[in-house]
């Protein structure tokens, strides 16, 4: 059974949550996590890492565990219907890998697997903050109880957010969807990521295994037409959607889609609470950057929480802190993937133009080109 106090409760054990919770298992502080699934070992996503991602997982003592990874090498960025691209390596980048595709589901198995006080089938229903410390009820078992803390973590993916007193959000409907599948193309992936932009949205192919990850954003009637279609007709759009680059597309898997929206609480901290990953800041999946971005949080706030003074943890304090250090990151990510969109998705054609000559210039000039790679590994702090 849960307890009914610790120093810190954790609302949420995705993969930001579970991550926060590895990185203080050894702080000396009773930290409790409540996750509302019985498993969460079905997500069929796989998840694009950055190598900062990989380097903080191997801190944590679990990228061994994560056996599906693969290193994309380089990363391949064009328009449709326009002039201009570029590629980004890891070889300009000085690093092994720009980042690796993993199975979401084994990531979330690893980081649960060495998690002691991780409560599953836990589902809180109402959260309120004092002075002193943070309540939570929720329902476990049939039963409903409460349990306090000096410190709240609200990880719960940006679901009960509006349900919490003194939280702003800014939220922006991008009228989009994510299919999401894997597929097999005729040509080798060769570890390159394809991230191509077109005036419906921009579709993502990482490679996977022998396999490509695929993330192709559209309108919500296009994403439930792909759904639906039959598996021929399916591979044929994405064909003639993508390009020729990969040759014909082979196999597909299971399809699902997404509703795609951006949402981020203004201030990612309230008395006795911090909001992190997806719950502070939902983002369009278009460059991979929604999970990375959390895990940075998370890491950040176990450092503070390490760091600072036992009698300071959960403080108005330490909460400065932690806003002041990930501001920069926070708002870097988000206005990196909604600028991006909102100037590849117009299909303009003088924006076009401009925009072959961008990833033309880009392509010409490496130092810009090692500023963008190490803002994207290792965050807007770099
Ligand atoms: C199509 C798509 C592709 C993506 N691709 C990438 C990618 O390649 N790379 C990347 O970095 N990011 C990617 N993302 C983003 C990434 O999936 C999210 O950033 C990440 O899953 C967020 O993790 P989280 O732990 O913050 O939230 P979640 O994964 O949403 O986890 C929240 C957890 O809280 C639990 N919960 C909710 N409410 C309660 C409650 N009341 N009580 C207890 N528990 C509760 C939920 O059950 C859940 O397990 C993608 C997103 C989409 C939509």
């Amino acid at each position: 059974m849960p307890p009914e106090s610790a120093d810190i409760l954790i609302v949420g054990g995705g993969p930001t949550g579970a991550a926060l919770a590895l990185a203080l298992r050894c702080s000396g502080y009773s930290v409790v996590l409540l996750e509302a699934r019985d498993s969460l070992t079905d997500d069929p996503r796989p998840l694009a890492l950055s190598y900062g991602s990989r380097l903080i997982l191997e801190r944590l003592g679990v990228w061994a565990s994560v056996v599906a990874s693969t290193p994309i090498l380089s990363i391949h960025v064009s328009q449709r219907g326009g002039f201009g691209r570029s590629v980004l390596s890891a070889k300009e980048a000085g690093l092994p890998a720009l980042g690796y595709v993993v199975s979401h589901s084994e990531l979330q198995s690893a980081l649960q697997h060495v998690l002691t006080n991780c409560f599953n089938g836990a589902t809180v229903l109402r959260i309120e903050a004092g002075e002193e410390s943070a309540r939570a009820e929720f329902s476990y078992r049939g039963n409903t109880q409460q349990i306090g803390a000096k410190l709240l973590v609200l990880a719960d993916g940006g679901r009960g957010l509006e349900g919490i007193e003194g939280v702003t959000q800014q939220e922006k409907d991008y009228h989009q969807c994510a299919v999401v599948t894997q597929v097999k193309a005729h040509a080798p992936h060769c570890n390159i990521a394809y991230e191509r932009f077109t005036p419906q949205g921009p579709l993502a192919l990482l490679p996977f295994g022998e396999k490509l990850a695929l993330v192709w954003t559209t309108a919500p009637q296009v994403a439930e037409m792909l759904c639906g279609l039959s598996e021929a007709l399916f591979l044929q759009r994405l064909h003639q959607h993508f390009g020729d680059r990969l040759g014909a597309f082979t196999e597909t898997g299971k399809r699902a889609s997404f509703p795609l929206k951006l949402k981020y609480a203004i201030t990612p901290t309230m008395q006795r609470i911090v909001i992190l990953g997806n719950a502070a800041q939902t983002l369009h999946p278009v460059a991979g950057q929604g999970f990375n971005l959390g895990l940075r949080d998370a890491w950040e706030l176990s450092e503070i929480i390490l760091r600072s003074a036992a009698q300071q943890l959960g403080t108005s304090e330490m909460l400065q802190v932690y806003r002041v250090r990930r501001r920069l990151d926070r708002y870097g990510g988000i206005f990196f993937t909604d600028t991006l969109l909102s100037l590849f998705t117009s299909d303009s054609a003088p924006l076009r133009t401009v925009r072959g000559f961008a990833l033309a210039a880009l392509d010409a000039l490496p130092a810009a080109k090692r500023f963008l790679m190490s803002r994207m590994i290792f965050g807007a702090r770099g």
